[in-house]
């Protein structure tokens, strides 16, 4: 092919300077790569069982309009939410999955030169939206005990940034803030910066856990919590998310500046039956919770680090640079794993809970991996990884 003109066209600079989206391997490139049909998909902390029966019968039975906008307020969706959350309807802004609306909270409010803080490793889009917006974003590292760096964190929120993105439980990591780690967060926040708890994990989260809905009503912030049906209910592929947001003027604002007819009819109707179907959601999480358990008292007894996690997914110090191991957990057992790529963090690498046979094919290949020649930082394999 012949080598393109480039254009005269000036970019937004802010937009052409991002940093790509690290997203997972495509499936049909990773059987090609891999030369097997059945690849265990473990990269993107999507639902391995699927999503309610209730919802593909929705879908199903559904009289179809394609013809027709859907609500562009998802009207519906936002009513059963009100009820379900026991929120006022106006606090709701749903989006084409909560990623629309990492976006719609950083063009409502930020502007250039505006300050973001956030953690690293990080979930990219908390730093690509407030770039693209030419805010500049402060990353608080994680502590040595793979958690949240709470004193660290407070001290950034004493500067009153505009923005502060956390996700708890935290993706890429695991671990979701505890009660007082919350309570101390929010006492250091000043109400001239808008708290984002990105709950995208909530479900999978531990019950005894604090309840950061409460909390924030409580603290008076102005706050938005995201939660999406794309994790444990299972719809990642129709794209729908929400927030819940302490005024109704900042539900105003990421409504302004989301775009109109942003989540599809699809979308609306799967989404309103899988919130109705809160037992098949449950029984889901109770399974994979179990899974992760196991998953990761296996590794453990392999000798790798893995940090504690309130997720669907497991974050594993390879002890060496985690795209070599990514790349041969592909070629040779067929699994497609993330490999984490933000400096500092680049022997990570984040797997998702499968279900039980691809999680075992993943141990396996772990086990493999577990030996000295492989990993030289290690003293010699005991008795179980050898
Ligand atoms: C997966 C994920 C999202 C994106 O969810 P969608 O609703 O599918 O857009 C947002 N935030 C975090 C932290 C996630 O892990």
């Amino acid at each position: 092919m012949a080598e393109e003109e480039a254009t005269r066209l000036q970019f937004n600079p802010h937009v052409w300077a991002l940093p790509p989206y690290n997203a997972g391997m495509n499936v049909d490139d990773a059987r090609a790569l891999s030369g097997r049909d059945e690849v265990a998909r473990l990269a993107s902390n999507e639902n391995p069982e699927g999503c309610s029966p209730k919802v593909t019968e929705v879908l199903r039975e559904m009289v179809w309009e394609p013809w027709r906008y859907a609500d562009p307020a998802c009207r519906a969706l936002r009513a059963a939410l009100a009820r379900h959350l026991r929120v006022d309807a106006d606090h709701i802004v749903v989006g084409n999955g909560s990623e629309e609306l990492i976006a719609a909270v950083s063009r409502a409010v930020l502007q250039p030169g505006d300050q973001v803080v956030t953690v690293a490793p990080s979930f990219g889009l908390h730093e690509i939206e407030p770039l693209a917006c030419g805010a500049s974003v402060v990353k608080v590292p994680m502590s040595d005990r793979l958690t949240f760096d709470v004193p660290a964190l407070q001290a950034a929120l004493t500067a009153k940034p505009a923005l502060c993105f956390l996700s708890t439980p935290w993706n890429p990591v695991g671990p979701a803030l505890s009660e007082a780690q919350l309570a101390r967060l929010v006492a250091s926040a000043s109400p001239e910066t808008l708290l984002v708890m990105d709950e995208a994990y909530f479900e999978y989260a531990d019950e005894q856990g604090p309840d950061v809905l409460q909390a924030l009503r409580a603290s008076g912030l102005p706050y938005v919590a995201l939660r999406t049906f794309s994790k444990a209910y299972g719809l990642a592929g129709l794209r729908v998310g929400y927030a819940i947001c302490s005024h109704r003027q900042i539900a105003r604002a990421m409504a302004n500046a989301k775009t109109p007819f942003n989540v599809n009819a699809a979308a609306q109707a799967a989404a309103q039956a899988a919130l109705a179907d809160q037992a098949w959601m449950r029984a889901s999480v109770q399974r994979l919770r179990a899974e992760r358990e196991r998953v990761r008292a296996q590794l453990g007894q392999q000798g790798w680090r893995v940090a504690p996690s309130q997720t669907n997914f497991l974050f594993v110090d390879t002890r060496q640079n985690s795209v070599d191991v990514a790349e041969r957990l592909l070629r040779a057992h067929g699994i497609i794993v993330k490999a984490w790529r933000e400096p500092g963090y680049e022997q990570f690498l984040r797997v998702t809970i499968g279900m039980p046979p691809e999680n075992n094919r993943f141990l396996d290949a772990m086990r493999a991996l577990a030996t000295p020649s492989a990993m030289p930082e290690l003293p010699a394999a005991t008795g179980e990884a050898a």
